[in-house]
């Protein structure tokens, strides 16, 4: 188990975290989010021993991670840490990058290892390809592969998939996270984007003000989100009274009904539309299965249990 016990940490005088800790279990895929500037790289960074903590400790079971002040090499062993940047050897091939940590020993195993790791990220077809020459998703790829190489206890990433475009990013995801819970590699992925939380995380943290605002699972956080920072992680939402913090999708048109809005404006947004709307001198959201136009009375109902 991963035992992060009040740590605090601060860059000079800027306190980035304050008195965090959490506990992240053994195979467990665990998100931490929060908005730009929060502290998500900063607590990967600290997790992997890149810094010296100013209070607090954190363990791997019974082993203390060391920052750089007691431990010449940064990053113990069993963790792996890609980065926002991802640093590869950019002169030699995907292949060779993938392979860099393998034993040269049974050269049949390592390349069937290798075919292996580059089947998860879907790159097969670059293997032989130098890493300079692709773009910036395939090399995040790149890094993905090599950071499961030699199958870590605990995989740190930040941002993953952040330079991948939508085409190849669902099924990366997929693979990826089939492969981590599979070989029971414990994850920690730092993210901004729901969708590499909800179909995939057991648990979650929301990093604000140097703090952790909510620790739970993403279907308790995404049903009662305690605030409007949770909400807005997930969806668009509005606050109204008495029901408070309602999602589009729990604000329906009805035919008739007492509460009238006025609609602001339609939003595509592909299986349905977002209609931005006025009610009660409050800009509201509603999920709509038609484009509605502009100026267009409409009674709305809600469906929050
Ligand atoms: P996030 O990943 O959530 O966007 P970061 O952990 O990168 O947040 O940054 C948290 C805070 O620490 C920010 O205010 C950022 O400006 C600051 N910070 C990050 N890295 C450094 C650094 N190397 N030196 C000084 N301040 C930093
Ligand atoms: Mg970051």
């Amino acid at each position: 188990m991963l035992q992060v016990k009040n740590i605090s940490f601060g860059y000079k005088k800027n306190v980035v975290l304050k008195n965090i800790s959490f506990d992240v279990n053994p195979g467990e895929h665990f998100s931490i989010i929060g908005e730009s500037g929060s502290g998500k790289s900063t607590l990967l960074k600290l997790l992997y021993g890149t810094y010296d903590l100013l209070e607090g400790a954190i363990f791997w079971n019974e082993i203390k991670i060391l920052g750089p002040k007691y431990n010449l090499i940064t990053g113990p062993t069993f963790i792996k840490y890609v980065s926002q940047e991802f640093d590869l050897m950019p002169f030699t091939t995907v292949s060779e990058n993938v392979g860099e940590f393998l034993s040269n020993f049974y050269p049949k195993e390592k390349q069937e290892r290798i075919s292996e790791l580059l089947k998860v990220v879907e790159l097969e077809s670059f293997a032989s390809i130098k890493v300079k020459e692709l773009s910036g998703g395939q090399k995040q790829r790149v890094a993905l592969a090599r950071a499961i190489a030699k199958q870590p206890e605990v995989l740190l990433l930040d941002e993953p998939f952040s330079h991948i475009d939508n085409f190849k990013k669902q099924s990366l995801r997929r693979s990826l996270f089939k492969y981590l819970k599979e070989k029971k590699i414990t994850c920690i992925v730092a993210t901004h984007d729901k969708d590499d939380v909800l179909p995939f995380s057991d648990r979650m943290i929301v990093l604000h003000h140097a703090n952790i605002i909510a620790c739970n699972t993403p279907n308790h956080l995404y049903n009662y989100p305690e605030n409007k920072l949770i909400a807005s992680f997930f969806e668009e939402f509005s606050v109204l009274e008495p029901y408070g913090i309602l999602y589009a999708s729990q604000i329906n048109v009805v035919k008739n009904a007492s509460l009238k809005a006025i609609v602001k404006q339609t939003y595509y947004r592909g299986n349905h539309y977002l209609i931005e709307a006025q009610f009660n001198g409050e800009t509201i959201f509603i999920e709509h299965d038609k484009a509605l136009n502009d100026h267009t009375e409409i009674s709305i109902a809600i469906s929050k249990d």
